[in-house]
This record gives structure tokens, sequence and C-alpha cells, in this order.
């Protein structure tokens, strides 16, 4: 296979496929580097991305990628990218395959990777009824006996969004309960319950969550539990590079993805906090205009 292109993306799910389906339209070089590890692969059904509500997620990948192979400039690698270098004029690939690829901008779509804590019975259910976000399952949990898990000011702040899709809820924090007087009252309005024992299990069958049981041994019947848990980066290149993080985690861009280092974008979750396969697409697509554009500056 070449081993030039104009551009490189690391990461081929939906933000690096979108990315790479509007570079090949733009008929740009382009390499599409996937280690096939996308976040959301412990979920049965994604939901709220238009015209693919409820469906499975390696399938809307698998169509994106159908989509790609219309594009003769664009060429989809199943391998990982282990380092970049700065060459002359861009950038050079290691694989773990051993090969070399070079380009003149770097896109990482590489996503974040969720820290589950040690709690048996969590894994089993992530995705499935141990969940992060209301707009991708409340929807199918709606009206459930629903927990929520995590630090206490973020859960406090999460409840207050989360009555739009259940009315009994329990609070879990992960570490110090420290709530104010004002939050305590408002939890008491909207008849949220607080649990200040440390959760010690969650007892689940085949990823349906039953109840949350805590270390005094009570437990607490749920059909779901939203969790705030911390992520890393699922890719250490950027930093590598020199790319800068914000303060939560995530790689620093412009508004149009462009990181702290001359030739290298970003895009998708490893950018934001507003976690979604939309939000993904459309920051997959923004990186490449500006690529496009950055690209036909110089050279015109
Ligand atoms: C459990 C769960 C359920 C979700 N449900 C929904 C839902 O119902 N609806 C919704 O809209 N959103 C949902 N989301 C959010 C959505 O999945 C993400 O916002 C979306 O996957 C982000 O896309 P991305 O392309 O940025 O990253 P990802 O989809 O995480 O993909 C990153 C890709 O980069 C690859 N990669 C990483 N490092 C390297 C490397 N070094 N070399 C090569 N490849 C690399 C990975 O293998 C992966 O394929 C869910 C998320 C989770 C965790």
């Amino acid at each position: 296979m070449e081993q030039h292109f104009e551009i490189i993306i690391i990461g081929g799910s939906y933000a690096g496929l979108q990315a790479a389906l509007t570079l090949g339209r733009a008929r740009k070089r382009t390499l599409v580097i996937d280690s096939g590890a996308p976040c959301n692969r412990f979920t049965p059904h994604s939901h709220n991305f238009l015209t693919h509500d409820g469906a499975v997620p390696a399938s809307i990948a698998m169509a994106g990628r159908q989509e790609l192979a219309a594009y003769p400039t664009v060429h989809f690698l199943e391998d990982k990218a282990l380092t970049a270098r700065q060459t002359g004029n861009g950038f050079e690939i290691l694989t773990a395959a051993g090969q070399l690829y070079q380009a003149a901008k770097l896109v990482f779509a590489t996503g974040i990777r969720d820290i589950f804590p040690d709690i048996p019975g969590f894994a089993a259910c992530w995705g499935k009824t141990v969940i992060h976000c209301p707009f991708c399952h409340g929807y199918e949990l709606r009206d459930q006996p629903t927990g929520v898990f995590g630090p206490a000011d973020a859960i406090f702040d999460f409840s207050k969004l989360l009555v739009n899709w259940a009315h009994d809820i329990i609070l879990f924090p992960d570490g110090a309960a420290s709530f104010t007087e004002e939050q305590l009252a408002k939890l008491q309005q909207h008849q949220i319950r607080l649990v200040t024992v440390p959760v010690q299990t969650i007892l689940q069958e085949g990823g349906r969550v039953r109840a949350v049981q805590t270390a005094d041994g009570q437990q607490f019947p749920l059909n779901a539990l939203y969790a705030r848990i911390p992520f890393e980066q699922h890719c250490d290149i950027p930093a590598h590079l020199g790319c800068k993080l914000t303060n939560t985690g995530h790689l620093e861009v412009d508004a149009m993805g462009k990181t702290s280092v001359e030739g290298v974008f970003a895009a998708g979750d490893n950018t934001s906090p507003m976690r979604s396969v939309a939000m993904a697409v459309m920051r997959g697509q923004m990186v490449a205009a500006a690529i496009t554009h950055d690209l036909a500056h110089a050279t015109f």
C-alpha cells in the first residue's frame, strides 16, 4: 500500500469516518488507521442519531466504511498507531504492524477510555443498564427506579436533568458526600433519596441491574444506574506530540478542531464532554473542512 498521504486520520469510528468522508469528497489522499475499539462497543443499541436511532453501534460504523469505499483517495487500515514524529514537511506514523506512513496533516479521532470503578457488576452492566447519558438511553429506561453514582457535585447537577426521565431517583455519592443545606433541600423537594454508605456491589443478571448493595449490606432495587466516571485519552500520541490538554482532560482544540500543535487536528470524544455519535460526526466534518481550507490556502 501507498505510504504517503495528505492526511492521516488515527481513529476510524464516527468522528474519523466522517472526517474521511468529507476529505474523500474533497479528493484528498487520506489514510484512516483504526484499532477497532470504539467506546460504545459495550452497548447493544445506539440512540439519538438521526436515521440510525436504535441501531447496533458497529452497524453504523460499518455503513460508514461502506460509503467510504466509493472514494478512491481514501484508504482504511485496521491497525494501531503506536507513535508519531514530526518530519521536515509533516508527520510519520509507526503502526503496530511495523509500517510507516507519512502525511502533511494528522487528525486524532481516537476517543476516550472510560475508567470503571472497582465495583463487582459494574462492567457487566456498562452500556446496558449502567449508562452515562440520558439523551442516549434515558428514553428506553424512562420511569424506572433509577440510581446515580459519581462525585457528589456532579450527581447533584445531573439529578436536575434526570427528572425529565425518572421520578424515583436515588443518589449514591462516590467519595465524600458533601452537599450544602440548599442542595439537600432541593433533593427533598424533588423526592430524590440520598444514600451515603459506599456502593459495594451491583447485583445484576446478564447486564440488567437488579439492585445496588451498599457496604452495610442494604439493597436498593433499581433498573437503571447513571454513572459519572473518570476517563483517559484513548491514545497518548497527541500528548507526546505536545498537544495541550484542557483541565477536563480533553485535547485542547479551537472551533475548527486545530490542536495546539501546527498540523495536528482532533475531533470527537477526545475533544469534548458533549459525547454522542452526532457530535462526533459533526466534529469530524469540521476538521475535514478546516484541513481542506488549510491545504488550499497553502498551495493556491
Ligand atoms: C456505553 C456507551 C454508550 C453510548 N451510547 C450512545 C448512544 O446511544 N447514542 C449516542 O449518540 N452516543 C452514545 N455514546 C457516545 C458515543 O459512542 C461517542 O460519543 C462516540 O463513539 C464518539 O466517537 P469517536 O469517533 O470520537 O470515538 P470512538 O467511537 O470511541 O472511536 C475511537 C476510535 O479510535 C480508535 N483508536 C484509538 N486509539 C487508536 C490508535 N492509537 N490507533 C488506531 N486507532 C485508535 C479506537 O479503536 C476507536 O475505533 C455512548 C458511549 C458509551 C461509552
